[in-house]
């Protein structure tokens, strides 16, 4: 087994994850990244369409502040909504300091891309902070894929994980901030990157942290429904000509009553959009047709983008679909990133308590900027600290290591069973989480979805890694269908609709039973779900 010591070990390369590194390293501590493929690459953030929501010249504090409010229906952790709120105009600006093309528009700012350029937002939001991290004394180890957490003691000591080429290593580390990201890729309709898997989650609950309102999640009402083509998010701003149709060819937009303003509706009614589709999709097909759109607007983006397809967007209508675009649920965090687990930090998507029952458009950027920045601050003072008050002791003491090493073997025993292809199952556990855990929900398909899951679940057991790429599929089997069971009790407990949670069969929201947030854990394996009344503060 490969040991790797360092001070501060960053899981995650998106937006959060290199702004933790490069904020760590200003301290002069000694820094590892790790993430799933090449830095940057394989992020959400690399995929975003670079809004963010913060003050700017004409949006206030309390303006921000109570638009965040409004779309978490009561759900939100008001402190860390004041954090953002407060530090989001100084992370921007480290942002452009970071050489990031960054303009003030609407509602807070946008990457700045150049005039007819098609180059995706993120692409321009991440490479800066690429060259800085490759300019630094920041170590990466790109196709790392972090399996567990290592506690002592109750603190983080480091974290276990597997390379691409089935090396088991072992990171000796005196804090780690985790910015894995969300999980939208669990779902078979998403648009996130297909790695997003919510191994954040995860790991958190099974080195026995909670994780909160995992049962709500964020769909985005259009993305690319054609079989062939990837479920690329359709970008606004939309132009005036675009027109939207059922199988039936009647007129969507006028039926969602968008005829005006469908780009203002993407940032504030995107779950009433999602679910209105969503219903609509379960009879029959829906058309985005973009072949009135006059030759010159196909010269802006997001149109350039789409150009560059084989497939024929100017000349027929395509199917569209809504997809999994985000999770508001996952982990605790104080407002300097800290969490329940001393030496352990997180930030980005894969926090919980400032979106609430709903996320509003561009503030996971900023959340990822302000608490990506201070994930790495706060884990750099707590490794100073720690240095004064205990030097710098070795952290895996023998014994531990031999528990480590049994550990290892565990996870590489080829055990007899039925053979079930991982990438099969994993599509089975997609599909199900579609169809049972969709932006519509209710009782009988929860239920329902749950008695499946189950089934799945047995198959999943008797799956061994014959080969090392089993092995990593099998860790997501196991991680998709741990968050799925999550979002499906957690869904069935909770009797009311709020925010992007809808229930078919308790459509109101009930704010006399329900304003609590939904507390995930595991105790001895199990899943146990709690609620607790919400803070106003
Ligand atoms: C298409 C799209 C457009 C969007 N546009 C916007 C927008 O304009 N404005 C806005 O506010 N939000 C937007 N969002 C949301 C926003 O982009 C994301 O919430 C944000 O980028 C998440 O950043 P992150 O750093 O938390 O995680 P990510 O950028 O997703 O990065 C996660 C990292 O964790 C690594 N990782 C995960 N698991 C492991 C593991 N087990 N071991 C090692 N590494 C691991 C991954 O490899 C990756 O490097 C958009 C999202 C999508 C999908």
């Amino acid at each position: 087994m490969e040991e790797l010591t360092t001070d501060i070990l960053v899981i995650g390369s998106g937006l959060a994850g290199l702004l933790s590194a490069l904020e760590a390293e200003k301290a002069g501590l000694r820094v590892l990244m790790v993430g799933k493929f090449t830095i940057g690459m394989g992020t959400n953030t690399s995929l975003a369409n670079g809004v963010f929501t913060a003050t700017n010249s004409s949006f206030s504090k309390e303006d921000h502040l109570q638009a965040t409010l409004k779309s978490g229906k009561g759900l939100n952790q008001v402190r860390l909504v004041k954090t953002l709120v407060e530090k989001g105009p100084e992370a921007l600006k480290r942002l452009r300091d970071y050489g990031i093309p960054i303009l003030e528009r609407g509602m807070g700012y946008i990457v700045d891309r150049p005039e007819n350029s098609s180059q995706l937002p993120g692409i321009l939001l991440i490479k800066p902070l690429v060259e800085r991290l490759k300019n630094s004394s920041i170590k990466v180890l790109p196709g790392l894929v972090i399996f567990d957490l290592v506690e002592e003691e109750g603190e983080v000591r480091g974290t276990f994980g597997f390379s691409k080429d089935g090396k088991p290593c072992l990171i000796q580390s005196r804090a780690v901030v985790l910015a894995t990201g969300g999980a939208g890729a669990i779902y078979r309709r998403n648009d996130n990157q297909r790695s997003i898997l919510g191994d954040g989650y995860a790991l958190a609950l099974r080195a026995g942290l909670s994780l909160f309102d995992l049962e709500f999640v964020q769909f985005y009402p259009f993305v690319l429904g054609e079989p062939r083509l990837s479920s690329f998010l359709l970008y606004p701003p939309y132009p005036k000509e675009v027109r939207m149709f059922n199988e039936k060819g009647e007129d969507l937009l006028e039926r969602f009553h968008l005829r005006g303003d469908l780009n203002q509706a993407i940032i504030v009614q995107r779950d009433q959009l999602s679910i209105a589709l969503y219903n609509d999709t379960q009879s029959g097909d829906a058309f985005f047709d973009l072949t009135q759109v006059p030759q010159e607007k196909w010269e802006h983006y997001p149109l350039n983008f789409l150009k560059k397809s084989k497939f024929p967007f100017r000349e027929r209508p395509f199917l569209v679909s809504p997809a999994v675009h985000f999770f508001m649920g996952g982990m605790e965090i104080d407002e300097k990133g800290g969490t329940s687990l001393p030496g352990l930090f997180a930030a980005g998507e894969v926090t919980w308590g400032i979106h609430g029952a709903n996320r509003l458009g561009g503030n996971a950027l900023t959340e990822c900027a302000v608490f990506g920045v201070m994930g790495g601050q706060s884990a750099a003072e707590y490794v100073r600290e720690k240095e004064r008050s205990q030097g710098t002791p070795n952290l895996f003491s023998e014994s531990f290591m031999k528990k480590w090493d049994r550990k290892v073997r565990t996870y590489l025993r080829k055990r007899r069973g039925t053979f079930d292809h991982p990438r099969d199952l994993l599509k089975d556990l997609k599909d199900l989480a579609w169809r049972y855990a969709s932006p519509v929900r209710e009782e009988r398909l929860l239920k329902e979805g749950l008695d499946r899951l189950a089934s799945i679940e047995k198959r999943i057991e008797k799956v061994y890694p014959a080969t090392l790429k089993d092995l990593f599929k099998k860790r997501d089997l196991e991680n998709v269908a741990l968050l799925l069971k999550a979002i499906l009790k957690g869904s069935l407990l909770r009797t009311e609709s709020r925010g992007s949670f809808f229930r078919e069969d308790f459509q109101n929201q009930d704010d006399t039973n329900w304003l609590k947030n939904t507390c995930y854990r595991l105790e001895k394996g199990e899943l146990e779900i709690t609620h607790r009344p919400c803070t106003r503060r």
